[in-house]
């Protein structure tokens, strides 16, 4: 049976309606879970005590089980939570000045074998479904809700390429987003891709207000093959116009990736490559301090390093910033808990 968290209320109302129960208990089951936080059918006291019983079998309710939990001093909270077959996914709260984010794994594992990426040190074993995405977000709610405070982001940018899970992350957001859902506004999520062409024209099309972020992490394709294999089939020269056709169709300002890795795309000269590359398009460039893995032999750019490189940018004309660093005390680098988890 198709869990509680696999709908939107709309498609939770039918289902109901195809068991023979009345519409309106999509209605209250939604308000009890995403508006009142109850994850649990029991205290739903306004079910009769017939349906509470039967709830279960026919909708399960359950949310990941917390394996593991790791508390930053600056408030990120990192968990490695346990879906029903075993797979461990982490899940990531970030706090922001604008609100509390949390960002989402989309796959168990990852198979794009970027070269400086702790996540693809397991390989993808499957997909997670849009139910265990919610659950994701909701176990961030749940210890939010402690302190009364809410869930305003949300960002797939965990481990796993969603646009290899295209159907289900959609899916996903259509029940975040959903008003008497989670509702989280579109403009408050953001998917993360390595840059498959096809999805990403796909997306263009959604006629979503959701936010695209492309990791980009080196402006040449020799560059980039070198990093990321994923430009060997999907090449640079065939990516920049998706992405230029993806800005024109959705009139959406594209987030750009790019890691600063020591001595590899550090340079000014990098920096100038990046900047006529994107020349031109509607986008802003997020450079993101490398998170040292242990396993990687790639090394971090000195602070002096990501000013010039941002200076460099900025005086071509191309908006960027550099990504706040969260969790350095705790596993925070993307993969990093669940390789180490995996390794005991
Ligand atoms: N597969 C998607 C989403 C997951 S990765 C994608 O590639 O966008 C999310 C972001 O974290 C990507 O930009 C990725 O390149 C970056 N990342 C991966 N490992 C990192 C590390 N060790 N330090 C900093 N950023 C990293």
């Amino acid at each position: 049976m198709p869990s509680l968290l696999s709908f939107t209320r709309e498609e939770l109302r039918d289902f109901l309606k195809n068991q023979g129960r009345p519409a309106y208990l999509g209605d209250q089951l939604c308000d009890w879970v995403y508006k009142k936080g109850v994850y649990d059918y029991a205290p739903m006291t306004n079910l009769s005590k017939a349906v509470r019983e039967e709830l279960p079998s026919l909708l399960p309710l359950s949310l990941p089980k917390v394996f593991r939990r790791q508390d930053a001093k600056d408030g990120t909270i990192k968990l490695l939570l346990e879906m029903e077959d075993g797979s461990k996914v982490e899940t990531v709260l970030m706090r922001y000045d604008y609100g509390n984010a949390v960002c989402v794994s989309s796959e168990v594992g990852c198979s794009m074998g970027c070269a400086f990426c702790a996540s693809g040190l397991l390989k993808k074993e499957r997909g997670l479904t849009a139910a265990e995405m919610v659950g994701q977000v909701l176990s961030v709610q749940k210890i939010l809700s402690e302190t009364k405070e809410r869930v305003s982001h949300v960002v797939i940018m965990g481990t796993g390429e969603p646009f290899d899970n295209y159907e289900e992350v959609m899916h996903f957001i259509r029940i975040i987003n959903d008003p008497k859902c989670l509702e989280i506004g579109a403009r408050h999520i953001t998917v993360s891709t390595c840059g498959l062409i096809p999805q990403i024209e796909r997306f263009g099309k959604e006629g979503l207000q959701v936010n695209l972020a492309i990791s980009l992490h080196a402006a040449t394709q020799e560059k980039r093959a070198r990093l990321m294999p994923v430009a060997g089939f999907y090449p640079l020269d065939k990516l920049m116009p998706a992405l230029k056709n993806y800005i024109e169709e959705s009139g959406r300002r594209l987030t750009v990736e790019y890691i600063l890795l020591k001595d590899v795309n550090d340079s000014l000269e990098d920096a100038k490559a990046l900047a006529d590359l994107l020349r031109g398009m509607l986008c802003y460039v997020n450079l993101i301090p490398f998170n040292p893995v242990c396993e990687k032999s790639f090394e971090r750019s000195p602070q002096i390093r990501v000013r010039a490189f941002k200076d460099a940018l900025l005086k071509r004309g191309i908006n960027a910033t550099v990504r706040k660093e969260f969790g350095t005390d705790i596993d925070a680098a993307c993969g990093q808990l669940r390789a180490k988890e995996n390794k005991k």
